[in-house]
């Protein structure tokens, strides 16, 4: 059961061949069983079991969608009513929400089983999972590596069947990477696309919520219950949510890709390269055309972020003071004790440097030097991005340099680990829709192909992602000793 599709579980529940309880039981034992590989933050059985009872009756009753009773797991960014929120972080490892992200609110309505909450990144600061406060996860491909981060336990949970889909979240990548290097499929959304209501804030116009699952399909049907405006996120565009599935069909026979020269420099593994052209080639037999592009000022993506990023975060997490929830230190001698002690004890090494990056680079004296500077590369990088959809439909490239590195690998050198979202960040600056699908295997770990889009093109990504699935197998592969 456990390696199916949302498609051939939901039919299978329907048909009564299995019972949502017995499905989500099934899923339990499995996180039992690889607990070793670390995804999973908080496993709340009882909780799990209730709503696949709920979803049981609501199928008897012949109410239900295609999510009705599926078992997925939400990355523990999203807050998610009487069950601990932490956000991979000591400062949050007592918070329990007293309310539930819309993101969460949506996805129950359809009727998922919440099996848990996922581990990641500290406030989705990293890119292997190795900030969390909960230690390393493990990528079930190669378990010395990492899964790739922010958003790691979501995909090695996913990869290794313990969950059939999960929430990721994307700020300059957390989707694409860890999704790229456990081998499956995510997507990050056109910014507005998804209600960052209940999600706690890293990087405020950045930070985009999506789908994380085997298939260009499953994430269709994930997206079509996630999408949609929300009175209360002040940033959620409204705009119709588009049939997902219905999409998926479409020919993609003359479909433009451009493929930014710039993606193939020099820090690009040769193996992923190979893997990458091949998929480009592959969508050329599929009937599309291919053209080099020019996008100069995809160079600026890194340092420009990694201003604006800690900026934003810097000012998104002074709320943590000890004061109103979260850690608060033992004994404080004094407000100012409170305060310091409390953060400092609170917080991680990572999330303890990009305060003080982005409070430098907001400081007087400096805001025009790097956070103005910053912005104003954001533009040019947007524009880059706007010239080029002009003359093609999508942009294909690598998601990442190279394949999962190993555990320990980077995190000595956060320069390094700052370069390995090198393909995803530029994304994110300009608030564009993107998705990584598995594209091959470099030394037996997964390689994913970035496809990116116009705004609010996530019908097409999924529909161009689709019809590459149905041609090929990558995404249905397992890691061994995980089938
Ligand atoms: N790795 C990037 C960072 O550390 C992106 C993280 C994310 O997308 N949440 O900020």
């Amino acid at each position: 059961m456990h390696n199916k599709s949302i498609k051939e579980l939901a039919a299978g529940l329907r048909a009564k061949e299995f019972s949502s309880v017995e499905l989500t039981q099934a899923m339990l034992a499995r996180i039992l069983q690889f607990q070793s590989i670390n995804s999973f933050i908080t496993v709340n059985e009882d909780f799990a079991l209730q709503q696949a009872k709920n979803a049981d009756a609501r199928i008897a009753q012949g109410d239900f969608g295609l999510l009705t009773g599926i078992p997925m797991a939400h990355k523990d960014i999203f807050c998610t009513l009487g069950v601990k929120t932490s956000c991979g972080s000591r400062m949050l490892d007592n918070f329990i929400a007293p309310y539930n992200a819309t993101v969460v609110d949506k996805l129950t309505a359809a009727g998922t089983v919440m099996l848990g909450k996922l581990n990641m990144d500290e406030f989705a600061m990293g890119s292997s999972n190795e900030t969390s406060f909960y230690g390393p996860v493990k990528n079930p491909w190669s378990l010395d590596a990492v899964p790739g981060g922010s958003s790691g336990g979501s995909a090695a949970a996913v990869a290794a069947h313990l969950a059939v889909c999960a929430t990721g979240t994307d700020t300059g990548g957390s989707i694409r990477q860890p999704a790229s290097h456990c081998g499956i499929t995510g997507l990050k959304p056109t910014y507005g696309r998804v209600s960052r209501y209940g999600m706690i804030a890293y990087a405020s116009s950045l930070d985009q919520g999506g789908p994380m699952a085997r298939s260009a399909e499953d994430c269709a049907i994930m997206l079509q219950a996630m999408a949609g405006f929300d009175d209360k996120d002040s940033t959620s565009v409204d705009l119709p949510v588009p049939d997902y599935q219905a999409g998926l069909a479409k020919d993609i026979n003359g479909l433009k890709i451009g493929v930014p020269k710039q993606f193939f420099g020099d820090g690009l593994a040769h193996e992923v390269a190979k893997i990458i052209q091949q998929a480009i080639n592959d969508y050329q037999k599929l009937g599309a055309v291919v053209k080099e592009v020019d996008m100069p000022n995809l160079k600026l993506a890194i340092p420009a972020y990694y201003i604006i990023a800690p900026a934003e975060c810097s000012a998104n997490l002074s709320r943590f003071d000890g004061v109103r929830f979260g850690y608060r230190c033992a004994d404080p001698q004094d407000l100012t004790d409170l305060f310091t002690r409390s953060r400092g004890e609170g917080f991680g090494k990572e999330v303890k440097r990009r305060i003080l990056m982005g409070t430098y680079a907001l400081s007087a004296g400096y805001y025009d030097a790097y956070y103005l500077k910053a912005q104003k590369i954001r533009r040019l990088i947007s524009e880059d991005f706007k010239r080029v959809l002009k003359e093609v439909d999508v942009i294909m490239g690598p998601v990442a340099p190279t394949t999962a590195f190993g555990i320990g690998e980077k995190m000595g050198n956060p320069i390094e680990m700052y370069l390995s979202d090198i393909y995803t960040i530029a994304i994110n600056l300009a608030g564009l829709p993107a998705m990584s699908i598995p594209a091959g295997f470099a030394a037996g770990k997964p390689v994913g192909l970035q496809i990116i889009g116009d705004y609010f093109a996530e019908e097409k990504l999924l529909n161009i992602a689709h019809q590459y699935q149905l041609t090929t197998d990558w995404h249905r592969q397992s890691p061994k000793g995980f089938e």
